[in-house]
């Protein structure tokens, strides 16, 4: 039996998972789930599921939880120890990192460190600190099994070939919304038109990042830490039907590519269950009659890209700084009081005070994002 505790029970891909274990409940069993601050979905979702233990990380919700859930006999938790009880604790086997944005960091990494099967979607967290939570996995021996979409179907298409083989990962990119937008007309874009993602239904802050094209810049990095391959052997092309999902090109000029429809039930599935496929009842791709296209990314309307690459390449804290800024900038954005166009701007400027640090501790990763923070507002207010 899997034991299944998410982290991020009540986002999207929490809600999905959750899809995907009641499907399979002779195979899966919710063991612990959290949420941020929405107690009452993460009240229905305990309700339902009957897992052992929830944790809310906002501790001022911790006595709506406990009311919600007087009489089920389910331990209820707050705070950051809560979650990383949750993560770390006997109650699951497996954890699915479900966390957005940094804010994930602490916990998934409490999950590696207990050397769990981690069931990684918050990318976030080997972006800010791929150093380090290669170590921990080092010593605890855990295991990271990718749920991004693009991760995924890379690690399926590995299965092709050695890692000494592999000349390309292709991580393919939908484009987004705006991907036949001039500049002129992505300055005047709305947050609703940017959260009306054309292929998938993503959690806020993912469709903008999705939309500024940093999505793929983070899920570049993400693609080095978890591949161990140097970013230059790391490309991204764009292809707006999503179906391709990413490809690996190999020494004797193969590429090998996962297909599938847009839906991240399959990934999820699969890194709870691996080694083995199970059946699933979601609809499957037909391909005839599908018409299948690629182009390369513009890097001159979405310098997200271009600064997420540049941030790699120069590496230590300055990913850190990059994702906190962006973070900050995205928020800014998603209130209404940054124009959509000046996202890569914040987090240019940002990266660009910032000395790298290599090799950091978390406690040296958590300062820079903090700093990184502090420096975008100011930014931001100054603009
Ligand atoms: P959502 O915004 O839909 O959900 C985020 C989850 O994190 C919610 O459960 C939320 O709780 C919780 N949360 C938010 N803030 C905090 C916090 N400070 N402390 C603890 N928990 C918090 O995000 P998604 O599901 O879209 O994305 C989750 C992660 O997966 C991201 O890193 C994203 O990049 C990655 N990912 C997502 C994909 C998708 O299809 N959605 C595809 C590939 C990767 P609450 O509901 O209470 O706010």
């Amino acid at each position: 039996m899997i034991t299944l505790g998410i982290l991020g029970s009540t986002g999207s891909i929490g809600t999905q998972a959750l899809q995907v274990a009641e499907a399979l409940a002779d195979e899966i069993k919710v063991t612990a789930l959290t949420a941020g601050r929405n107690v009452e979905l993460l009240a229905a979702q305990a309700i339902k599921f009957c897992p052992k233990v929830v944790a809310i990380a906002a501790k001022e919700r911790y006595t709506e939880l406990k009311r919600l859930l007087f009489g089920t006999g389910i331990r209820v938790l707050a705070g950051e120890e809560g979650l990383t009880y949750v993560a770390a604790g006997t109650e699951s086997k497996t954890i699915l990192a479900a966390i957005v944005g940094i804010a994930g960091l602490k916990p998934t990494l409490a999950a590696v460190r207990a050397g769990k099967r981690v069931a990684l979607a918050n990318k976030e967290t080997l972006v800010t600190a791929g150093y380090i939570v290669q170590q921990e996995r080092e010593i605890s021996g855990a295991e990271i099994l990718p749920v991004d979409s693009e991760h995924s179907a890379i690690w399926q298409c590995l299965r092709a070939g050695s890692k000494e083989e592999v000349q390309t990962l292709i991580l393919t990119a939908s484009g987004g919304p705006f991907r036949t937008r001039s500049k002129a007309e992505l300055a005047q874009v709305t947050v609703q038109e940017a959260l009306n993602h054309p292929n998938w239904s993503m959690g806020a802050k993912i469709t903008v990042d999705s939309a500024t094209l940093m999505n793929k810049g983070l899920e570049i990095l993400e693609a080095g830490w978890l591949f161990g391959l140097p970013l230059e052997k790391i490309k991204v092309l764009v292809h707006p039907e999503s179906i391709v999902h990413s490809l690996v090109e190999f020494a004797d000029g193969a590429v090998i590519g996962q297909l599938g429809l847009p839906d991240m039930r399959l990934p999820i599935q699969l890194a709870l269950t691996y080694p083995r496929r199970l059946g699933a009842t979601w609809p499957r791709l037909s391909l005839a009659g599908r018409k299948l296209t690629f182009e390369e990314p513009d890097n001159e309307r979405f310098p997200c890209l271009r600064l997420a690459q540049q941030a790699g390449k120069i590496g230590g804290t300055v990913p850190t700084a990059l994702n906190a800024a962006n973070e900050v900038a995205v928020a800014e954005f998603l209130s209404g009081r940054l124009p959509f166009a000046q996202i890569p701007s914040v987090v240019e400027q940002v990266i660009a005070a910032h000395q790298t640090q290599p090799e950091p501790t978390l406690d040296s990763v958590l300062a820079v994002d903090a700093w990184a923070r502090d420096k975008a507002r100011y930014v931001m207010a100054k603009e």
